[in-house]
């Protein structure tokens, strides 16, 4: 049966920054219920080594997730399994419908809906996620030390995934569907000029080889755009970089975004255009996208959300 909930501090999302809000909120005593959408612990749950997560030198990411969750309800979360479909951020207090019917009053209210990587829908691009395919660099250029790889994409997000990747690969291969990059020329420049990055112009990513027992990347299959022709090479790793999507499609009307459907917050505060409305993680970050700074933007949430109520009650 549908069940209506008020709160002072509702939290929608359970990545990093939402059970990081909790906790925040929780020991302020704000009693704050946490959605947790259709993925629990959000996305370091479809990954599987995190070693730049502070205090810990290698952490399962799904570990890593239930163990902020534990740490959530124990320090008094609410934490609630439900989908948010819609949210009316007219008034005061603000109202979400959860997925069951469930009705969400709050008097403050943080977003923390993340944001999913763009892949391209190949079955084995799926198949080897985790193990030899990712979309961030910045997580796991570490594992490929002295190896081969791929990036896939043409625009500022590839270009700076293989420049960053070729501190610890020995060839970056940068395939393009087309034969110019969209990426900032001075992003271009720098590519160019970079001898451990060969361009593969014209071409797509077929398909991505590898053992399924262990499951490990042996290389990729790639056709020519031009030609049809297709070609296989070997590599070890497969990153995709062709973008990412904010979850910000229930909000995005309601509150100023930028390009990409990205929530603005005023700069230094995680407070959104409308007074009570926090955001926090990769929902606002297309930059750093890191399960550290999206905790971190949790806490800002937080302690914005309890200076909004004590001013505004
Ligand atoms: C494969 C992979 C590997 C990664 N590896 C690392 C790493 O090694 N180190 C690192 O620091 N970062 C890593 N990252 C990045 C890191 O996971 C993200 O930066 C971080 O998870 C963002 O946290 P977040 O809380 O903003 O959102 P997310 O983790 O994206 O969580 C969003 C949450 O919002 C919920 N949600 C969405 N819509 C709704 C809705 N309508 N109603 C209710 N809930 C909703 C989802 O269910 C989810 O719980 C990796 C990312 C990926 C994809």
């Amino acid at each position: 049966m549908a069940e209506n909930f008020h709160t002072d501090v509702l939290i929608i999302g359970s990545g990093p920054a939402g059970y990081t809000a909790g906790v925040y909120a929780s020991r302020a005593m704000l009693k704050p219920l946490l959605i947790q959408g259709i993925q629990p612990g959000g996305q370091l749950t479809i990954t599987t080594d995190v070693e730049n997560w502070p205090g810990d030198t290698m952490v399962l990411g799904p570990d890593l997730m239930i163990r902020m969750e534990d740490h959530a309800r124990a320090v008094g979360v609410n934490v609630i399994q439900d989908h948010i479909t819609k949210v009316d951020l007219n008034s005061r207090p603000f109202r979400s419908i959860g997925d069951r019917g469930n009705t969400y009053s709050s008097n403050s209210l943080i977003l923390a809906t993340g944001a999913q990587a763009k892949w391209l829908g190949l079955p084995s691009e799926d198949y080897f996620k985790g193990h030899g395919v990712s979309a961030c660099a910045t997580c796991d250029g570490f594992f490929f030390r002295g190896q081969d790889v791929v990036v896939v994409g043409g625009g500022n997000t590839a270009v700076e995934e293989a420049l960053f990747l070729t501190k610890f690969a020995s060839k970056v291969t940068l395939i393009h569907r087309r034969d110019e990059l969209r990426a900032d020329k001075v992003l271009q420049k720098r590519l160019l000029e970079n001898g451990k990055i060969v361009p593969l112009w014209n071409h797509v990513l077929a398909e991505i080889e590898g053992e399924r027992s262990p499951k490990s990347v042996s290389g990729v299959k790639v056709k020519n755009t031009r030609t049809g022709v297709e070609d296989r090479f070997a590599c070890t790793g497969v990153f995709i970089a062709i973008g990412h999507t904010p979850s910000s499609e229930l909000f995005v009307d309601q509150l100023a975004s930028r390009e990409g459907g990205y929530i603005v917050t005023e700069p230094g505060t995680t407070k959104t255009s409308i007074p009570g409305v926090f955001a926090a993680g990769d929902l606002v970050d297309s930059t750093y996208r890191q399960a550290v700074t999206s905790a971190g933007m949790g806490c800002m949430a937080a302690l914005d959300a309890v200076k909004f109520l004590a001013e505004t009650e």
